[in-house]
């Protein structure tokens, strides 16, 4: 029998681990290490904790690529779902709302992909809205999702390296992982400011959210227009997120009282149900919160100018890179698509 080979995971997140799990299950020897895990909690530095989340597509009609990688995942996270009930995915109902019939229009590729795929009709849709669909989808407990990912690659044989600092330089890995024979590169943001990567066309997107205790089943709803885009992601546990805003290079990782209330109001005035429940928990503004929400936050998605980069480097010490980074609002449902792409391309590279 060969040797497997030894392959450094640098990066936690959903990308990280979804890397680490597809390369374990092809019996690589893998090492996975970063300096921010999910039980660290949400951090700018990691945004796995902070999204949603839930599959819906960011891929235009003209993206074949991305419609690819999306549909890859998709097609997993159904698998996950059904193996394994307790890893955090949930089927669920999805309400899209457009504002715009144009960017509707432009959206529409996965009629066919997603399971109980409809139009709404003019009297299903909300105010303002000229075009709906509803489809299932999945969606996420996105902490319960990565401590279970996590666990199934420490099952699987991974030794996990937490660092207890950011490295400085992507070569630094071999201090922590000596024997690596190349290291794949996970760190989402991470990657602007990394020595040897320095990738200054990666940025952030800031999206603050709040965290509401709702015990009873609701639809996703996705309200998307030319403003900020409203969301309701139940994450079966009976908790909701309440998003959100997309703030293109703020790295502010400060609560905004003022966009709480305003994505409170949105979310209320898309959601009747919603709103009658914070009226009967004694919701009568912004100041009531408390009694339903039990957190608000900040993530930062990182996002990059030209898309993903899914790329082999070679390096002067020889340890070649396979970046994996900038998967913006979208990195849990393309994980498992550009996680088969690193394989095929170690795969193409090494000839194993
Ligand atoms: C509000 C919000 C809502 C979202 N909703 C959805 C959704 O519904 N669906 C969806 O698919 N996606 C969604 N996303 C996007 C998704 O969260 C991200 O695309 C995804 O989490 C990116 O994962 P990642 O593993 O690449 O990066 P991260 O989760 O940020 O992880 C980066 C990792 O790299 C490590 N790292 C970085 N630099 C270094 C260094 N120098 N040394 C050591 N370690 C380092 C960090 O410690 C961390 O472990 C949302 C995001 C936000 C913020």
């Amino acid at each position: 029998m060969p040797e497997p080979v030894r392959v450094a995971v640098l990066g936690a997140g959903v990308t990280g681990l979804t890397t680490a799990y597809v390369l374990l299950d092809q019996g690589f020897n893998v090492t996975l290490a970063a300096d921010h895990f999910h039980d660290a909690g949400v951090s700018g530095d990691y945004a796995s904790l902070a999204a949603g989340a839930h599959w819906r597509t960011w891929a235009t009609v003209q993206d074949k690529d991305l419609q690819a990688i999306e549909t890859i995942s998709l097609a997993q996270l159904y698998t996950l779902a059904q193996q394994y009930p307790d890893c955090g995915l949930m089927r669920s109902e999805s309400l899209d709302y457009w504002q715009d019939k144009a960017v509707a229009d432009n959206t529409l590729w996965f009629r066919q992909l997603a399971p109980k795929f409809r139009t709404l009709s003019a009297n299903e849709l909300i105010c303002g809205t000229v075009y709906g669909a509803s489809y299932e989808t999945l969606s996420i407990d996105v902490a319960r999702y990565l401590a279970w990912l996590q666990q199934r690659c420490v099952d699987k044989g991974a030794a996990i390296v937490k660092l207890p600092a950011k490295l400085d330089h992507i070569l630094d890995i071999q201090k922590h992982c000596p024997e690596a024979q190349f290291v794949v590169n996970c760190t989402g943001l991470g990657a602007r400011n990394l020595g040897g990567v320095q990738d200054l066309a990666v940025f952030p997107v800031r999206g603050q959210w709040l965290l509401a205790k709702v015990p009873f089943e609701l639809p996703n709803i996705n309200v998307i227009g030319q403003g900020e885009m409203t969301l309701i992601i139940p994450r079966g546990n009976g908790i909701v997120f309440l998003g959100g805003t997309n703030e293109k290079f703020s790295w502010n990782e400060k609560i905004d009282e003022a966009q709480s209330e305003n994505i409170l109001q949105r979310c209320l005035s898309v959601c009747p149900q919603l709103n009658t429940y914070f009226k009967e928990q004694g919701v009568n503004s912004f100041a009531d919160i408390g009694k339903v929400v039990v957190k608000q936050g900040i993530g930062l998605r990182p996002q990059r100018v030209g898309g993903v980069r899914v790329e082999r480097e070679e390096t002067s010490r020889g340890l070649p890179i396979i970046h994996n980074y900038g998967h913006s609002g979208y990195g849990f449902q393309t994980s498992w698509g550009y996680a088969q792409r690193v394989l095929r391309l170690i795969r193409q590279t090494h000839r194993l």
